[in-house]
């Protein structure tokens, strides 16, 4: 089997970019937050503390050999913690720009754009998606479980000065939680902070996959469609993109269907959307590593996803 890379994986389908390679600059699960509804699951290391949690040096020669074998639709900063707290992240934006043409995006919780060295670096990006899913204190402490010295305040004061600031795209996204943040009074006040902030997009999305926590259960569809109401004509909902047909037939192997598992569980579905593979190709590896004793099967409600053996807490 091809030896995973650290640092990159995909390219894969995402539900809001199209074939996005990731770059994922904290592959430990460093986080300023431990969500309840992370896929990737529980924050292992909760910090606020910026640092070169992968050298960038390796970030960028993986980065390199990946996009010597094709070209995605972007490239994106994201993974399995947040991207703002690796310290050369802004230098790792510019060598990227230097190795690829299309659009550059980051994928962030947004708590660290109170530093305006963070903001800076994030010129270099062309699109970020930052997330706003409370919009008071003790929401943000019960759904998001920041590091003991964030505030909401702080989070979104930085939130609002990058939104100031940027000069490239912003779409917001809101990801709502059934009996957390989705009761109406809680969700207009969300909707009236992120109007407030305009940015070019509001995304709406709910719990989808496999959560770190299980009292992160999803908005039903018809709820969660009459709640985006409240954000106004043009937010979006992401769950609904999600539907359609993928295009099939890349390359995906086991090492990539590994690095995918590594970020999250997934359905054979999803490892199918994923990778752009074919669903009996997505069946075929996922049996392979199974067989290897590597990945395993777990029922949630009446979907099988999958896992890396040893990541027990990321199926509630
Ligand atoms: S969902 Fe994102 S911000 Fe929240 S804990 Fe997971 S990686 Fe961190």
């Amino acid at each position: 089997m091809e030896k995973p890379l650290r640092s990159i994986f995909g390219p894969v389908l995402s539900r809001r970019l199209g074939r996005s390679l990731g770059v994922d600059l904290t592959p430990d699960r460093v986080c300023t937050l431990d969500c309840l509804y992370c896929q990737v699951g529980a924050t292992r290391n909760l910090t606020l503390e910026r640092r070169e949690w992968v050298p960038a040096e390796v970030v960028l020669e993986e980065a390199e050999r990946k996009l010597a074998q094709g070209t995605p639709d972007v490239v994106t900063l994201s993974g399995s913690g947040e991207p703002t707290l690796h310290s050369r992240m802004g230098e790792i934006l510019g060598g990227l720009r230097a190795l690829f043409s299309g659009p550059l995006c980051v994928i962030t919780n947004g708590t660290l754009l109170g530093d305006p060295e963070v903001r800076s670096e994030l010129g270099e990006a062309d699109v970020v998606l930052p997330s706003l899913d409370a919009g008071d204190e003790e929401t943000f402490q019960r759904l998001n479980r920041p590091h003991p010295d964030l505030s909401f305040e702080a989070a979104l004061a930085g939130l609002r000065a990058f939104h100031r600031e940027f000069q490239g795209e912003i779409r917001l996204e809101v990801l709502l939680v059934e009996g957390i943040n989705d009761d109406e009074a809680s969700v207009r006040s969300l909707a009236a902070l992120a109007r407030e902030m305009a940015p070019a997009r509001i995304e709406i999305n709910t719990v989808k996959r496999a959560a770190a926590s299980p009292a992160a259960r999803p908005v039903p569809p018809r709820r969660l469609r009459r709640l985006a109401t409240l954000f106004g004509p043009d937010a979006r909902m992401i769950a609904e993109a999600d539907r359609g047909a993928e295009p099939p037939g890349t390359s995906g192997g086991l090492g990539e269907v590994v690095g995918l598992l590594r970020r999250r569980s997934c359905t054979a579905r999803d490892v199918a959307r994923g990778l752009g593979l074919e669903d009996g190709t997505a069946d075929r590896l996922l049996g392979e590593l199974s067989d290897r004793g590597e990945v395993e099967a777990v029922l949630r409600g009446e979907d099988t996803y999958y896992r890396l053996k040893g990541r027990e807490e990321e199926v509630g």
